[in-house]
């Protein structure tokens, strides 16, 4: 991506906790970029409850158009209100833009309070289909002619009549598609590649659902076999049902193996550190990335982002919490962490690591939100605001 000079960067701050923590971590982002030599130009953009409030729509063309245009963007989180009829506005973004592949790291800070015994084993990065499977949102409601007329297509022209029971049913389809898994298996081999990781774990549970999540696992395979050199990339034989110690693999060679979702969920936890990246269908990435998340400080730690073709939308993995809104309570560090990955997206490494740093030190120095104060006794609890200034700060000593 070519970068100018003093690029714009559309901001969304989000609903709920985002107007707390987004104006918080424009501050921060703004410092550490100011003190790596940069200049960033922040254009205000509006989508959920601040759209419907200023343009009476949810997502208007404004703010589409806009990211489309700079390729980045940075959003807080968006509420989604639970009924019929109300898209995911998250969901919507990411498929208009197709922004394919919604990328986690799990690393550890300095300082979070962790339930692992070996917090400091875990540095993962999860990469999620973002734009397919049971999240695509092709779905009958129960009691619906529609509902009723895809049971009958199902039961009588497909020959499953003794699969559903009677009554009303509600029905879904989960899309997985050969062009969605390959390029994000694509997207995910090429970071191990650039960032010197050792190995890409295929995450699905294609032992029950073969022709969707074990079409995703045959399809990665194929392109960790068939699109790389094999020592760059090797494809591990038959790693779902067998152990690999005992493989050749070449040196310097990323390893592609299979694992079977559940067991994934367990392995994460008693042999962290033996995963490096994993690439994954769209329900599997959501469940396993908050709950690497929650080993590492939680959701108010965890940061992530989104890329398409040329294309990042930075956003933490957290929701709006409306339970927290408008406090100054909230922990910005998701979102300023998200800022960092949207930084090196950029090409600012430099400028990315001042911010980790800054957030490290500030957490080990025992300066917290509510969210970590709870958990550690020794920690000052203080709110959004004095938190990013206590980042600021740090910012300037180490810069
Ligand atoms: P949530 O992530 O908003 O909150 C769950 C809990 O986690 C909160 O009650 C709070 O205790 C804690 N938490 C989350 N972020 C925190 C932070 N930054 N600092 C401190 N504590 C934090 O999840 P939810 O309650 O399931 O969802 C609320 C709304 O957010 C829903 O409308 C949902 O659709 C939406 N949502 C949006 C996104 C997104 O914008 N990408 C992601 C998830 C959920």
């Amino acid at each position: 991506l070519e970068v100018p000079d003093n690029p714009i960067i559309p901001i969304i701050h989000g609903d709920g906790i985002g107007q707390d923590v987004g104006p918080a971590a424009q501050k921060v982002l703004s410092k550490a970029a100011e003190e790596t030599g940069r200049d960033v130009n922040w254009m205000r953009l509006y989508a959920g409850e601040s759209a419907r409030e200023k343009y009476d729509e949810n997502l208007p063309d404004e703010t589409v158009d806009a990211i489309r245009e700079h390729r980045v963007a940075i959003k807080g989180p968006l509420t989604t209100p639970v009924g019929a009829g109300f898209r995911s506005l998250n969901v919507a973004l990411r498929q208009t833009l197709d922004l394919y592949a919604n990328v986690r790291p799990t690393y550890y800070l300095d300082g979070v309070p962790s339930p692992m015994k070996a917090p400091e084993e875990m540095d993962m990065v999860t990469f999620r289909e973002n734009t397919e499977d049971v999240y695509a949102g092709i779905e009958w409601e129960a009691g619906t002619d529609e509902a009723e007329k895809v049971r009958d297509f199902v039961e009588d022209e497909m020959d499953f009549d003794d699969v559903m029971h009677e009554g009303p049913i509600g029905l879904g389809l989960k899309p997985i598609s050969e062009k969605g898994s390959k390029r994000l298996v694509r997207e995910a081999i090429d970071y191990a590649i650039e960032n010197d990781r050792d190995k890409v774990t295929l995450v699905h549970k294609g032992n029950i659902m073969k022709f969707t999540e074990g079409q995703f696992g045959d399809w990665g395979m194929e392109v960790a076999d068939e699109e790389y050199p094999d020592d760059e990339v090797f494809a591990a034989p038959d790693s779902l049902w067998e152990e690999q110690d005992e493989v050749d693999i070449p040196e310097d060679a990323v390893m592609v193996e299979e694992r079977l979702a559940d067991a994934m969920l367990q392995w994460m936890q008693l042999r962290t550190d033996e995963f490096d990246v994993l690439a994954m269908p769209n329900l599997n990435g959501d469940y396993l990335s908050d709950a690497a998340g929650a080993q590492i400080g939680g959701l108010g730690i965890a940061p992530g982002a989104n890329f398409g073709d040329n294309r990042c939308l930075a956003e933490p993995v957290h929701g709006s919490a409306p339970k927290r809104a408008g406090q100054d309570m909230a922990n910005p560090t998701a979102l300023i962490l998200s800022g960092r990955l949207l930084f090196e997206y950029l090409g600012w490494d430099d400028t990315g690591e001042l911010i980790r740093d800054a957030v490290e030190e500030t957490i080990s120095s025992g300066t917290v939100t509510y969210d970590l104060a709870r958990q550690r006794e020794d920690a000052e609890k203080v709110g959004t605001t004095e938190y990013a200034e206590a980042i600021c700060d740090k910012i300037e000593d180490l810069a």
